[in-house]
């Protein structure tokens, strides 16, 4: 066994619990008593409704969670907090909610426990990524990493088909960057590749029966173990070219991964034999960028960033910006070869024979 170093995560994580039910004692486990439960305006209803479930323990309620964080948004959330008197947050949502959950704690030092209701990962991370004046940054903090994370499989029953299915390739993004990443180690890739394995095997079935609860159980499963790989290693070029695309183009976060994936997987592994045997055995197939192509594209998701606001001649300026910025990457890609990349995403082509 080779040398490393594994930075292990402090949480607690319950996994197929009902969030209403446990969330009175993991509140007061914390020794605290006064929550501020946090939403996005269109799970505000779901999330009024768990907080007459649990009580007195809820100290408000602030709706008003945004994609990516903004500013504007943690300010009047925090203005929300002070009001309620709160000593603890409750974010229950997609990453959105969460990462506001994680800007407030960034800011007061209060616990968190996190409800995810996507398969995006956020709740397992120590990363933040905030907007200001239309800018985006990211931070790595012990801070803004939830104390608690509450897995309730029947909060996911709701989610649209699209969003099942972009948030977990979001997942499966997170976790095969994982494998390939500078500071990988043992322990971590034994998570992702449960995390691949368990979230390839269960969107296929959600296709075709969306409530199914093995599928949606194995898939939140899927969740918790690729998320805690994006927290415990660095990404790289998968991770980069989507914030390149997500900030310079201000294309859609999830769709974005799920659109991007495919290529990168089908640019790196013919120079990475080792990590091409790996995906070969998880994913049970000789061609494992198709299959990570086939999976959205049977939820009939968007395939090309052309369908979703990218302009064809955005390619140059998102390959200048990706080569300015130094990063450690897995093998050597040239300027050529991620223009072709960028251009087989654009136009959604599947690859072919990798
Ligand atoms: P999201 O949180 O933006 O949710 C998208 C929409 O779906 C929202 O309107 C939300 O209310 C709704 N929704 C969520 N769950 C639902 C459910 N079960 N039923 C019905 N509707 C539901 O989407 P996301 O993909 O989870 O999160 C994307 C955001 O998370 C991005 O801003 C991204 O940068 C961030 N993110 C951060 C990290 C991290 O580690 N910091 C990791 C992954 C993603």
């Amino acid at each position: 066994m080779k040398a490393f170093i594994y930075n292990a995560l402090p949480a607690r994580i319950l996994f197929g619990a009902v969030a209403a039910d446990v969330l009175p004692a993991e509140i007061e486990r914390l020794s605290r008593r006064r929550a501020l439960l946090l939403s996005t305006p269109g799970q505000a209803e779901m999330v009024a409704e768990i907080a007459r479930g649990i009580g007195a323990v809820t100290a408000g309620l602030f709706s008003e969670a945004a994609m990516h964080t903004p500013v504007e948004v943690t300010e009047l959330a925090l203005r929300a907090l002070h009001q309620a008197d709160a000593d603890c947050i409750v974010a229950i949502g997609g990453g959105s909610t969460i990462g506001l959950g994680k800007a407030l704690a960034l800011r007061t030092d209060l616990p968190q426990i996190a409800v995810p209701t996507t398969y995006a990962g956020s709740e397992v991370t120590p990363i933040l990524g905030q907007t200001e004046a239309g800018r985006k940054t990211t931070l790595r903090s012990p801070k803004v990493l939830p104390e608690v994370v509450i897995y309730d499989t029947a909060l996911t029953l709701s989610m649209p088909a699209g969003l099942t299915v972009t948030s977990g390739m979001n997942a499966i993004a997170h976790a095969v960057e994982a494998l390939w990443a500078q500071d990988s180690n043992p322990v971590i890739d034994l998570l992702a590749e449960r995390g691949i394995a368990a979230l390839a095997r269960s969107l296929p079935v959600l296709v075709q029966d969306a409530s199914d609860p093995e599928a949606r159980s194995d898939a939140q499963f899927g969740t918790w173990a690729s998320g805690t790989c994006l927290g415990a290693v660095g990404m790289s070029l998968h991770h980069k070219l989507c914030h390149v695309l997500g900030g310079s183009f201000d294309l859609p976060h999830s769709e974005t991964h799920t659109i991007i994936l495919p290529h990168v997987v089908a640019a790196l592994l013919p120079k990475l034999p080792q990590m091409r045997e790996t995906l070969v055995r998880i994913l049970g197939t000789d061609t494992p960028a198709g299959r990570l192509y086939d999976i959205p594209a049977a939820f009939h998701a968007s395939m090309a960033l052309r369908d979703i606001g990218m302009p064809h001649q955005g390619i140059a300026q998102a390959v200048r910006e990706v080569f300015e910025s130094s990063y450690w990457m897995p093998a050597s890609v040239s300027e050529k070869e991620m223009e072709m990349l960028l251009d087989n995403a654009w136009y959604g082509r599947r690859p072919e024979g990798i």
